[in-house]
Formats: structure tokens, C-alpha cells, sequence
């Protein structure tokens, strides 16, 4: 990647133009050393299970597969009965004694020159260690004929290899996912230990800010804010509460966040935290809690207060949407899922990827692109900005399906620059 080094002054520049600017791998740590890990926990069923954090180990009770069993359809027998690989042409020939299906063993002994027809998932019969796939085989009859290429052993599942009973199959701070959740089915668990749900109030702040189904004046916006929070709050699985627009005038503004303190374990507000001449949200907080005021050098999203209120956390979110997205995703998510107990949330690998437009930046903060990656039809992937950033502009969000993260030492970059991307969707 070019532009590593900042050009002459630019850096001094930047921080000139803003000596406070935090940068947002401090904020980041500076948040996690203070968020509290919700302790109590509660017993749920595991078809509600999705996305809750496991509060204790889960040590399998079975093995699974509980049995040897067959991969595919087709034949078992001993590993000795199959045809010497020695480059002849040599072939078994054996006969069929029994049937295994999924569910119905066979319960006879395979003995020498025989087989078994099994179907997948049956359990190995005595005297077997093998399966050649059905269609593998020629058969005639009663008898099958087998040439040369198998392995003795192959084709089976065995015992304990997913699972074995004892070990720890999910540790404790695992949120449970799909395959969790399958896993857990897979040894018969129905009820789990998890720690409760975190509580997380949030609400808008703006006399600009208008309802759904409410006309809008001159100089009035809708309230998308609240919107984007529920969903991104959703998906985390927390129990939220919408606490709907608070008007810009501080005894309203006091009273939401008491309520919001009162009942939540987490309070984000959006707007009113930077400083103009209704931006009150920085002196109540002062007045209320610890709390501490950052311009984090991130773009977009630079205000952001963030702090204790009582036993509450409390994030003041900028009030720009693409800030308040932004902002969530890069410290309150992680903040939340810390709180949530889950341990080592795998980071997300960031991919590589050649951009073919030039990017403007400024060094000592980080930037943050919305941008469609694709693979092209040379397999190479490409990565293009949706077009422009200003951080009011929500649809750019919508149309991307990724971020380039253009780190804080860089600046500008040329038109064919590799940039580091970080991806919307994982398979999960
Ligand atoms: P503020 O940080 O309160 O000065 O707000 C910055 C910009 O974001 C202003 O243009 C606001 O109108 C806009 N804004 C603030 N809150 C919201 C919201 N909840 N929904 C949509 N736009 C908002
Ligand atoms: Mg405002």
C-alpha cells in the first residue's frame, strides 16, 4: 500500500486542527477496561436459544456418533475381504447375508467371503470395518463383485469422532450460533445455563426529529436513528427498549436519561453530543455521572461520549446515521458482546483488495470507506466506494457490502491501491 508515510506537515496539521482527537484503538480500550460483565444467569430452552451466552462449560454426556457407522450407501465387510490393490485384477466376490438400515442394526455376524448391505448412518455389523459404496459394486443376485482401489476402513464414521462423551463441547462464553445449537441437539441437552439478556435503552435526541406517521414541517426529519439501532441491537440479541425522541431542552433530556439509567444496563443516545447551541446531552452527562467526552479519530464518527451513569454504561452516539452505524458497530458492539460474557469474540479477518479509485485522506485517523466488493471475471477482487461520504447519507450504507478501512498512518491513495476491506456478511 502506498502513502504510508504522511507527506510533509500533514500529520502536525491534523492534530493541530484537533488536539483532543482520541485515537480508536485507545477509545476501544478505554471502553472495554470499564464496561461491568453481567453475571446472573438464567436457564432457557435451546429452540430459544439463538445468539445467548453460554454462563457455564457443556461437557458432552454421549459420545456422537453414539455408534460405528456407515458414510454412504453400500456394502460393509471386513477390511481383508477387499481385493489385494497389488495391480492385478483380482476381485471379491461375497455374499450378501444381512441388511443394516439407519435405526435397524443387524444383529448376525459378517464371516469371511460376506457382506452386508448397509445404508448410511446403519451401525457397522459385527465382522465389518469397511463399506464400498453401492455404486462401486456390480451386483448379481445375492453376491456383489469388487475390484481393486479401496482402502480397508473407508467409508465409516466411528464412534466419539464429533463428540466424545466427557470432554467440553461448547466452553463457557460461547454465544450459541446454528451450529451450536445443533451440536448441543446432537447430545440431547434441551436446557441450557446462560447469562441473562443485557438491557439496552436507547432513544433519539432533536427538536428537528419527527415520528413515523407524523407530517413533517419545514426543517423536520424522520428519526432513522432509532431504526437502525433496533436492528443492529436485534441482531445482537439484547433486550431493548425504545425510549422514542427526546426534544432538545435539558429537564427532558434529564428525565430520559434517569428513566433510561433506571432500567437499563446500557443507555445510547443519539444526537446532541457535539457543541452547538443544542447540544446539551455533554453538560447533563457531566453534571450526572463519570463520563468521559472523546472526538475519536475515526471519519465518519468523531463525537462520542461514553460512560458510567450509576450502574448504567452510557454511549452518547453522534446524531449524523452513518455516524451512529459506524460508531456502533466500531465500540458499542464490541462493548456490548463483553458485557454479554462472550468470550474472544473472533475478530474478523479483513481481506485484501485493489481499489481502481483514487482515496482522499488525511493521516492520524482512521477512515472508514462504504464500498461493493466484487470478484472480477480474472478472479481478482475489486473493491469500489458506493460513491460519496458524507455521514447523512444513510442509503450509501445500504448500498455497500463492505468497508475499506484505510488505517490511521495512512493518507491518500493512488487509483490501484491494495486496501485492507472489511466485509458486511459472514457465513454464521
Ligand atoms: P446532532 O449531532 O444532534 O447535531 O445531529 C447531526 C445531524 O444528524 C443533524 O443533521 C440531525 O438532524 C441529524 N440527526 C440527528 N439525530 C437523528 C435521527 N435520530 N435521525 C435522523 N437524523 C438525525
Ligand atoms: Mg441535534
Amino acid at each position: 500500500m502506498n502513502g504510508d508515510t504522511p507527506r510533509s506537515g500533514e500529520l502536525d496539521l491534523c492534530y493541530q486542527d484537533d488536539p483532543q482527537l482520541l485515537p480508536a484503538a485507545e477509545a476501544t480500550r478505554r471502553i472495554l477496561a470499564h464496561v461491568p460483565l453481567i453475571e446472573d444467569s438464567e436457564e432457557v430452552a435451546l429452540a430459544g436459544a439463538l445468539g445467548r451466552v453460554l454462563a457455564s462449560d457443556v461437557l458432552a454426556p454421549i459420545d456422537v456418533p453414539g455408534h460405528t457407522n456407515a458414510a454412504v450407501d453400500g456394502y460393509a465387510l471386513a477390511a481383508a475381504a477387499l481385493p489385494r490393490d497389488d495391480g492385478g485384477t483380482g476381485e471379491a466376490h461375497l455374499r450378501i447375508t444381512g441388511t443394516a438400515m439407519a435405526g435397524k442394526p443387524h444383529d448376525g455376524v459378517i464371516g469371511p467371503g460376506e457382506c452386508a448391505r448397509i445404508m448410511t448412518g446403519a451401525v457397522m455389523p459385527r465382522g465389518t470395518d469397511t463399506v464400498v459404496m453401492q455404486e462401486h459394486v456390480s451386483r448379481d443376485g445375492e453376491h456383489v463383485r469388487i475390484a481393486t482401489g479401496h482402502r480397508g476402513g473407508q467409508n465409516v464414521r466411528h464412534a466419539g469422532e464429533d463428540l466424545r462423551a466427557g470432554q467440553v463441547m461448547l466452553a463457557e462464553g460461547t454465544r450459541l450460533l446454528p451450529a451450536a445449537l445443533g451440536m448441543l441437539a446432537s447430545v440431547g441437552v434441551g436446557q441450557l445455563q446462560v447469562r441473562r439478556m443485557l438491557k439496552v435503552a436507547y432513544f433519539s435526541t432533536g427538536d428537528e426529529l419527527r415520528g413515523l406517521g407524523e407530517p413533517l414541517e419545514p426543517g423536520q426529519v424522520y428519526d432513522s436513528n432509532r431504526y437502525t439501532l433496533r436492528g443492529m441491537l436485534m441482531r445482537l440479541g439484547v433486550e431493548f427498549h425504545d425510549m422514542g425522541v427526546v426534544r432538545d431542552d435539558p429537564d427532558r433530556l434529564r428525565e430520559a436519561i434517569d428513566a433510561a439509567c433506571a432500567r437499563a444496563d446500557v443507555v445510547l443516545s443519539s444526537g446532541g453530543v457535539s457543541t452547538g447551541d443544542a447540544d446539551y446531552v455533554k453538560g447533563i452527562l457531566e453534571q450526572r455521572g463519570q463520563v468521559g467526552f472523546w472526538r475519536v479519530a475515526i471519519r465518519p464518527g468523531r463525537p462520542l461520549a461514553f460512560g458510567r451513569l450509576g450502574r448504567a454504561v452510557f454511549f452518547g452516539l453522534p446524531g449524523n446515521p452513518v455516524a451512529v452505524m459506524m460508531t456502533f458497530y466500531q465500540f458499542v458492539q464490541p462493548a456490548l458482546l463483553a458485557m454479554m460474557g462472550v468470550r474472544a469474540p473472533a475478530p474478523i479477518p479483513l481481506l485484501e483488495a485493489t481499489c481502481p479509485e483514487p482515496l482522499r485522506k488525511k493521516p492520524g485517523r482512521v477512515e472508514y470507506f462504504r464500498a461493493v466488493l466484487t470478484r472480477d471475471a480474472d478472479g481478482v477482487l475489486r473493491v469500489r466506494p458506493t460513491g460519496r461520504t458524507g455521514s447523512g447519507l444513510l442509503h450509501t450504507m445500504n448500498d455497500a457490502n463492505c468497508l475499506i478501512v484505510l488505517p490511521e498512518q495512512s493518507g491518500s491513495l493512488e487509483a490501484g491501491s491494495i486496501v485492507p476491506v472489511q466485509p458486511f456478511f459472514g457465513l454464521v
